[in-house]
């Protein structure tokens, strides 16, 4: 089955609104292909101006997190409803980054997504071990259990898409080789086969995250189960689309 390619950018706590204009114009000047799928994650505070100021019809514009509740008393958090009233389409759920410095557990980050989800938001949903699990041999596992404390509670995935992103590869310029990479997608997917069913484990795209670049970008791109990119560090570059652009 075709699934679309899909690249995100997650800019992180990154830019001022001068840099995200910047980075915003370029992908304006480009001519983007039509058959890849952008999502761009500014800063919070920038969301409303990267939805203004983006001009690309294939590019939207999310969050890099959300609230598991409606818009109420809940100092310093940001809700689907307010992601959605600025015209952002997307967030991300479960970077490594919340779950090990912010301590998000698997479950706070799986009511996240179900709420963004039942109030119209789409779902990058981040999993992915450190150097230490993958050093035990645990990676799937550890993939297996982010996954199923949200397909416990998530029945319909059409709108998730997952990232794979080992911990020890993030920010690092270490990037998994693109073998391991298609070797744990796979065990993604089937893990997924078990619990959400095959027609929906075949239909979830599966990016790989973790220091993704312009030049190492394209030696992914046989890969069966990998079905595009979330980018950190190259996303606020001009190599960005270079990413976009590696699998024509
Ligand atoms: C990320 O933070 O999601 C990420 C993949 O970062 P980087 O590309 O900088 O490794």
């Amino acid at each position: 089955m075709a699934r679309q390619f899909f690249v995100g950018g997650n800019f992180k706590a990154n830019g001022t609104k001068k840099q995200v204009t910047q980075i915003i114009d370029n992908l304006n000047s480009q001519e983007l292909p039509k058959e890849v799928e952008v999502v761009i994650a500014p800063p919070s505070l920038y969301i409303d101006l990267a939805v203004k100021e983006n001009k690309q019809p294939t590019v939207q514009v999310g969050a890099q997190n959300v609230f598991n509740k409606p818009p109420g008393a809940y100092t310093g958090e940001l809700t689907a409803e307010q992601i959605l009233d600025v015209g952002a389409t997307w967030t991300l759920t479960g970077h490594s980054e919340r779950r090990t410095i912010i301590k998000e557990s698997d479950e706070f980050i799986a009511e996240k997504t179900k709420y963004a989800l039942d109030n119209g938001l789409k779902v990058i949903l981040c999993i992915g071990e450190t150097l230490d699990e993958r050093k035990s041999d645990v990676t799937l596992q550890v993939c297996a259990r982010q996954l199923d404390a949200v397909s416990k509670i998530v029945s319909d995935w059409k709108n998730i898409v997952v990232a794979y992103e080992p911990v020890w590869a993030i920010g690092t310029g270490l990037a998994a080789t693109p073998d391991d990479a298609q070797e744990t997608h796979k065990g993604i997917r089937e893990h997924l086969a078990k619990t959400i069913g095959k027609e929906q484990a075949e239909a979830t795209r599966i990016l790989y995250g973790g220091s993704v670049n312009g030049k190492n970008a394209p030696d992914f791109r046989d890969k069966a189960d990998i079905d595009g990119f979330l980018v950190g560090g190259a996303s606020l570059k001009p190599e960005f689309v270079d990413i976009i652009k590696s699998r024509l």
